[in-house]
């Protein structure tokens, strides 16, 4: 017989073997990276056979993958998005853009640090990253997801004043609830 914490410990394997095999993710195509998602997801890559697809809405969405700079005034949006999406949730920050800046880095209007926003689980890199590069992404994703490690979602609920306050040093007209969920 199991005890409690050992049969916890096998529900939590089988369900994240399934979860990792059933991403839905919502491509918010922010920069020119996003040209790289419809090969990706069509039948030359087809991501699917990995058990990537898409979600029409941010309720059925999984993954938030961020494709490339993001302007302060997406990232708004992009905020909202993310609070209504269930959890477990993950994000991906696609491109050099989302780790640095890029080409971007000194701009007056884009951020440079997704994660300081967002909690990011993977970065995809490269300006921009080729299909290849964003499946191998994906499958990065699902190894930590297996593992149990995928847990953004949870760091970001922790650690909500810290992206709070940097959200608000950057969204100058905050007008919406501190949270979405
Ligand atoms: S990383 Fe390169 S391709 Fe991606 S959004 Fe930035 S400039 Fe565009």
């Amino acid at each position: 017989m199991y005890n409690d914490k050992e049969s916890q410990k096998i529900v939590d394997i089988i369900q994240n073997y399934a979860r990792k095999h059933s991403l839905f993710v919502l491509a918010y195509g922010t920069g020119c990276g996003a040209i790289e998602i419809p090969p990706t997801m069509t039948s030359r890559y087809d991501a699917e056979r990995f058990g990537i697809r898409g979600a029409a809405t941010p309720r059925q969405a999984d993954v938030l993958l961020i494709t490339g700079y993001l302007a302060t005034k997406s990232l708004k949006r992009v905020i909202k998005v993310y609070e209504q999406m269930q959890d477990p949730k993950y994000v991906i920050g696609f491109g050099s853009c989302t780790i640095n800046g890029g080409m971007y880095w000194d701009s007056y209007n884009t951020i440079n640090v997704l994660d300081k926003y967002l909690p990011v689980d993977v970065y995809i890199n490269g300006c921009m990253p080729r299909p290849e590069a964003v499946i191998a992404g994906f499958v990065k994703l699902q190894k930590q997801i297996q593992a149990g490690k995928a847990d953004g979602w949870d760091k970001y609920k922790k650690n909500l004043d810290y992206y709070k306050e940097n959200q608000k040093k950057v969204i100058t007209n905050w007008v919406m609830p501190d949270f979405n969920w």
